[in-house]
């Protein structure tokens, strides 16, 4: 059984970040083991910030969006010196185990520094692309899909309205996931994601006929990995001579109260990644398939891409 743990949020911020980081501390606490809070990513861990948490350090944060403990990219980190620095401040406070919640290159960092140092590591995937191999869901991928499909109702109200044909950019990264749940779910006409293959110049001829039999107007979403927004806007104004407008969502995606799945999940999972590291399990990430809180082997998840189910891909054609 570890004494002590810390638990950190890296990367991008995700909405639930901060659910998970509450269900870790109290569970940790709950067993009487010591929890500290790493603010601001690797950096803190680099430059000793650090606090031990109470209880009441993670009240009032379920319902708020980001993350208390804030996040960063840091570079440092992706040097073995920058490892060895955070591993020796870690153990000067007898941290023994380290749960963090973030996104791939968050969690690939956790599993170098683990490698590298055998220090107990946990990870659970916090990133609105849910694009981490092995989890059918991430942390906060279910409310930037809610945050995109209001975006999405709004514009089909305008678009509608003027006859326009609307590109709406989404995030994503390399992963279609976001793209796709949201363009099927807003009912979007085209979703070009990464995954897959699109021809602009067969889309314009479809939507061209589809104006000259009626149509009032077209909602195309674009995931950020799938090409610029602004760019297949002017593609298909020039094609099609249609009016088009694009509109690229950014950050908003990112921010916002966690749905009740993200808050739901992320306590789940925050629980199972406390009770894994205390026992002194390592090197798991936990996620979900099925419904189910399963754990991934760390190196497996950081090491393979995730597909995007074709399934989706099927019902974007079919449903269009
Ligand atoms: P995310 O976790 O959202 O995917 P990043 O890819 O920017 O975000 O990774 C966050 C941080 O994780 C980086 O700034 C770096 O400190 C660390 N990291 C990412 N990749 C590596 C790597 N290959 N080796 C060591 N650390 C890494």
């Amino acid at each position: 059984m570890l004494k002590s743990i810390a638990v950190m949020t890296s990367g991008g911020d995700s909405p639930g970040m901060n659910a998970a980081v509450r269900a870790v501390t109290r569970t940790a606490l709950h067993q009487g083991v010591k929890v500290w809070g790493i603010r601001g990513g690797y950096h803190g861990m680099l430059d000793e910030e650090m606090f031990e948490m109470q209880s009441k350090d993670v009240s009032d944060i379920i319902q708020r969006g980001g993350t208390f403990l804030g996040t960063a990219r840091c570079r440092r980190f992706a040097t073995p010196e920058g490892r060895m620095l955070g591993y020796k401040n870690l153990v000067d406070r007898g941290i023994q185990g380290l749960v963090v919640v973030g996104g791939d290159g968050s969690l690939r960092g956790a599993s170098i520094l683990s490698q590298e140092t055998g220090i107990p590591i946990v990870g659970l995937p916090g990133t609105i692309d849910n694009d981490v191999w092995g989890s059918e869901y991430t942390i906060g991928c279910d409310t930037a899909a809610n945050t995109i499909i209001d975006a999405i109702n709004k514009l089909r109200d305008t678009a509608s309205a003027h006859r326009r044909t609307i590109v709406l950019e989404v995030m994503g990264r390399n992963s279609g996931w976001l793209a796709m749940v949201s363009g099927i779910s807003g009912g979007a006409e085209y979703i070009l994601v990464p995954e897959e293959e699109y021809d602009l110049d067969e889309m314009c001829e479809e939507m061209k006929a589809a104006y000259d039999a009626g149509k009032r107007y077209c909602l195309v979403v674009v995931a950020e990995g799938a090409g610029k927004g602004h760019e297949i806007g002017k593609i298909i104004a020039e094609k099609t001579g249609l009016d088009t407008r694009v509109s690229k969502l950014g950050h908003i995606q990112r921010g916002g109260s966690p749905s009740v799945i993200d808050r739901v999940n992320a306590s789940r999972l925050g629980e199972h990644a406390a009770l894994a590291i205390i026992s002194g399990l390592s090197d798991i990430v936990f996620g979900f398939n099925r419904g189910h809180v399963v754990s991934i082997n760390l190196h497996d998840a950081v090491n393979n891409k995730k597909q995007l189910n074709p399934e989706f891909m099927r019902l974007a054609r079919v449903l269009a």
